[in-house]
């Protein structure tokens, strides 16, 4: 028997479950369809045990690196990767127990099961059809690996959040936020680690003044960062351990590791979902055009998150823009959508780097080096002042014109992670850098040299 409803979301990630919640809210017949874990890449495999993770890294930091010069005398026994990982999965377990909840509460039904369209009203699950006025694919994308030989003897991020133990040499490959992220993790937590980036840096899209100084101190704490480095070759030895043919500069090399990390980029999840016989237009990597509402090509089948064109592969991204689609289609907001300008974002290196808007090259690109004025100021965090090992804090405002209206703001350092948002609200509501100025400081914080900057 074909089951029909008002709404249905295909993957149960950070998109698909906030959409269909809030048209639920709104009275709607509705289900969603998840063919894992609810939560989706974020709470599974993303965010959440990342941030567990970069934590657990955190107090590893504070042991070692902060806590004598506070005077305690630690006497450290050992770390156990395994405990932190059995903390990490409990807290996850917590969140799908609310996730259920929620969904049950908002009279949603949960259909676990992997869907493919039959026809543009009509998905099949477990060989069960399901029929829809309006049709939700949220259904994200997974991490790749590149086409060389031996490429399978490494692990993705899904891998990384599988490890049950600290791996002694790692080699990380990739440029972005992933690959610095774990990098970072992994090099705190004692593991020695070798990042590999195709180019001359990571995080090549960011203002060129923070990642200098992610640089430096990725160097002080010990990261090996291997620039304009490819890798070409990938063999497992006798004692598992691989050995890595890499190219940096044309001089070829081989480099030994315990553990490989690709972290090279993710691909959009549309290929088995028979997506064809809706002709719904998609990209030529499978990314789903929409419009600014979130409209696909097809009448009533809509796309959020990760898996559109041009997509900004954040949580909240994916949540709010699921939310505005919910309360224009069901709850009579005819003009409701996201607006994917000024998303702040918060990478969690070692310091976190914090930023929202243009970085200066890119505004000086855009508007011309005559309208740009930036502001720097780079400083010891407080936190570290008082310790032999020191942490820089970098700061930058971009601003623009005669009245500066600050356009990009970018941090790292020592509690930038927590500092982003607020000011991200004044940024979006049009602030000026005489708005900062305006506003007293808090003292003594890192923050308040965003607004004190001369
Ligand atoms: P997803 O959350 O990926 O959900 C898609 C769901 O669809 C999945 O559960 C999948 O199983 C399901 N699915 C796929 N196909 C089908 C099908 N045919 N039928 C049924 N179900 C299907 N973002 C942040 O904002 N902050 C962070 O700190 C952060 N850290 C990250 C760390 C890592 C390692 C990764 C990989 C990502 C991170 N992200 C972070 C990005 C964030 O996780 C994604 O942007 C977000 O999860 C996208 O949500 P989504 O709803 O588009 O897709
Ligand atoms: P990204 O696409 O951000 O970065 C991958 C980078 O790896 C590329 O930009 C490229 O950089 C480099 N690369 C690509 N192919 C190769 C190759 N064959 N060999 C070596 N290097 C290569 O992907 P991620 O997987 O890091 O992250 C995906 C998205 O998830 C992010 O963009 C982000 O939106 C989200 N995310 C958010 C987080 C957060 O909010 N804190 C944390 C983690 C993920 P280059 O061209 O410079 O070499």
């Amino acid at each position: 028997m074909t089951k029909h409803y008002d709404y249905i979301a295909i993957g149960g990630g950070s998109g698909g479950i906030a959409s269909i919640n809030r048209a639920a809210s709104y009275g709607k017949k509705c289900a969603i369809i998840e063919a894992n874990q609810l939560g989706g890449t974020c709470v599974n495999l993303g965010c959440v045990p990342k941030k567990v993770m970069w934590y657990g890294a955190q107090v590893a930091e504070a042991i070692h690196k902060y806590a004598p010069d506070y005077g305690f005398d630690v006497e450290f026994k050992g770390f156990d990767f395994q405990k932190l990982v059995q903390s990490r999965q409990q807290y996850i377990e917590n969140i799908h127990r609310s996730y259920d909840n929620n969904l049950a509460k908002n009279g949603v039904e949960v259909i676990k099961g992997f869907a493919k369209f039959v026809d543009t009203n009509t998905v099949e699950v477990n060989g069960e059809l399901i029929t829809a006025d309006h049709i939700l694919i949220a259904t994200g994308g997974h991490p790749i690996q590149p086409n060389i030989k031996g490429a399978e003897y490494g692990i993705d991020s899904d891998g990384f959040f599988a490890l049950n133990h600290l791996p002694k040499r790692v080699a990380i490959v990739g440029a972005g936020y992933i690959a610095v992220e774990i990098a970072g993790v992994l090099n705190s937590l004692g593991a020695e680690v070798h990042l590999y980036v195709r180019k001359h840096s990571p995080l090549r899209a960011f203002d060129h003044t923070i990642v200098e100084t992610l640089l430096i101190e990725m160097e002080q704490d010990g990261i090996h960062l291997h620039t304009n480095t490819a890798i070409n070759e990938v063999n497992k030895n006798d004692d598992d351990s691989l050995n890595l043919s890499t190219n940096s500069g044309g001089e070829d090399c081989i480099d030994t590791v315990d553990c490989l990390i690709w972290a090279i980029g993710r691909a959009p999840s549309t290929d088995n979902i028979n997506l064809q016989v809706t002709e719904v237009a998609t990209t030529e990597t499978g990314k789903i055009k929409v419009d600014e509402f979130q409209n696909t090509n097809i009448d009533n089948i809509y796309a959020v998150g990760d898996i559109i064109e041009n997509s900004v592969d954040l949580t909240p991204v994916a949540i709010a823009a699921g939310r505005r689609l919910s309360e224009r289609l069901f709850n009579n907001k005819p003009n409701e959508h996201l607006d994917y300008t000024l998303i702040p974002t918060v990478i969690f290196t070692h310091p976190a780097i914090g930023t929202i808007g243009l970085s200066e090259i890119d505004a000086i690109e855009r508007y011309g080096k005559d309208n740009i004025k930036c502001y720097k100021s780079s400083f010891t965090s407080m936190y570290s002042a008082v310790t032999q090992h020191r942490q820089k804090c970098t700061m930058k405002l971009v601003c623009l014109g005669d009245d500066e209206k600050v356009i990009g703001l970018h941090g790292i350092g020592f509690g930038v992670d927590e500092m982003i948002q607020g000011f991200a609200v004044a940024i979006k509501m049009g602030a000026t850098k005489a708005d900062f100025d305006n506003t007293v400081a808090i003292h003594p914080t890192g923050s308040e040299e965003f607004v004190t900057m001369r």
